[in-house]
């Protein structure tokens, strides 16, 4: 498996991010390999993410994250209908649109605060009356809530369908994906990466790319001491079997939110815990969700919770990703620390990583995203 090939970039790590930008690349015509240390590609928070692509706009965007936010929003239906086309997948890609809702006052002022700064964006945003909201969504009980608004620009896509698509697309395509191959450490020389040290043998490319998400500081801690304070945030996830429609939007109130499958299943999410890279469920944050889930909408009381799971985010001490190249090597980049929003940035962190491992200039200055900051 060891030819060495100069003119490869490495992939470390085959989540959406590393499986993006593999895709990316080799669209433009790059030698592009991907070294996953799973069994499988992209089983981690990538496979566990509910899939919401909120409304974003890269015209008016107020910051470098919103603008990446707002390329990335305009680029996934265009990648979704490509994916499609050349894997044979559907990814459950479809604009279903959102509805944001408060309970209480306080709630309701910081949601109109939040939809009036997307109205300055050019973002639909529009109040739903009491009648309104009944109308689209018959199972809520309007008297409940202080705010709704309804967002139609709001998107989603099935996180297992999406990184099936995007691996079989850039298997076709001539990207080889190693999986069982973690990589253990870096051989350099002279600021540049020479090899990789890696449970299946020694690996060397021309480029190289950190995409491990949660465990992409452990990894660079093997190359270098600059700290970049990505931590593990674990969400746990629920889903209730329902064969017919509940609901037709995505829900969200707080940083909670229910996810409507076209095929009637409905995910509710989620929470943020610091436990380290340890994965798992817990009796007392499931029931949360689902009360959460029953308060919304209490038609799911009468549906049966057939699964349950959890994810370790990618967090980043502001929220930023981390998109750029590690100080004072030559050839290693990071593109990871997307914490709540890595499947919504995928697309447009593979087309700004592409631009900067080719040398181009992109549209936003990777200088926002950079690894000290
Ligand atoms: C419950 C939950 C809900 C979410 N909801 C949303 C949402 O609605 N919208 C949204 O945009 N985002 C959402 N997210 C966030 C999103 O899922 C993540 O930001 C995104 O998946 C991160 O992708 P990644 O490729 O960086 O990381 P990962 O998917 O974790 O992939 C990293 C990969 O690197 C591999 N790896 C690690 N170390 C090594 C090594 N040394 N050698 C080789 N391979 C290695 C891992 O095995 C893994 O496969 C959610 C996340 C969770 C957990």
């Amino acid at each position: 498996m060891n030819q060495p090939n100069s003119n490869e970039v490495i992939l470390i790590g085959g989540g959406v991010i590393g499986l993006s930008i593999a895709y990316e690349l080799t669209c433009r015509g790059q030698q592009v390999r991907i070294l996953e240390r799973g069994n499988q590609i992209a089983r981690e928070a990538s496979w566990a993410g509910a899939g919401i692509l909120p409304p974003a706009n890269p015209d008016s965007a107020l910051n470098p994250c919103e603008k990446l936010r707002g390329i990335s929003h305009r680029l996934h239906p265009q990648w979704a209908k490509r994916l499609q086309q050349e894997s044979g997948i559907d990814t459950g890609f479809r604009q279903c649109g959102g509805i944001y809702l408060a309970k209480k006052p306080g709630e309701a002022a910081s949601l109109a605060g939040y939809i009036s700064m997307l109205n300055e964006e050019g973002i639909e945003a529009s109040f739903l009356s009491k009648d309104k909201l009944l109308a689209i969504e018959p199972t809520l009980d309007p008297d409940q809530f202080q705010a709704a608004y309804l967002l139609p620009d709001e998107m989603t896509l099935r996180n297992p369908r999406h990184v099936k698509a995007l691996a079989k697309a850039c298997e076709l395509r001539g990207v080889r994906i190693d999986t069982q191959c973690e990589v253990l450490d870096f051989e350099s020389s002279d600021g540049i990466i020479t090899g990789l040290r890696t449970t299946a043998g020694p690996v060397t490319g021309g480029q190289y790319c950190i995409t491990s998400g949660a465990w992409s500081s452990e990894l660079l801690k093997q190359v270098t001491a600059i700290p970049t304070g990505i931590v593990p945030i674990r969400g746990q996830m629920i889903l209730f079997e329902a064969s017919k429609s509940l609901i037709h939007h995505i829900l969200s109130e707080g940083s909670r939110y229910l996810v409507p499958r076209a095929d009637g299943k409905v995910l509710a999410g989620s929470c943020e815990e610091e436990v380290g890279f340890q994965k798992g469920t817990t009796p007392e944050i499931l029931n949360q969700l689902a009360d959460f889930a029953y308060s919304l909408v209490p038609a799911l009381k009468e549906h049966e919770i057939t699964m349950s799971w959890s994810g370790l985010r990618p967090g980043s001490f502001d929220g930023m990703p981390y998109i750029g190249k590690i100080p004072n090597i030559d050839n290693l980049f990071m593109a990871s620390g997307h914490f709540r929003s890595g499947i919504h940035l995928s697309t447009g962190t593979a087309v700004l990583m592409a631009d900067l491992l080719e040398g181009k200039d992109s549209e936003i200055s990777v200088e926002h995203f950079g690894i000290i900051r």
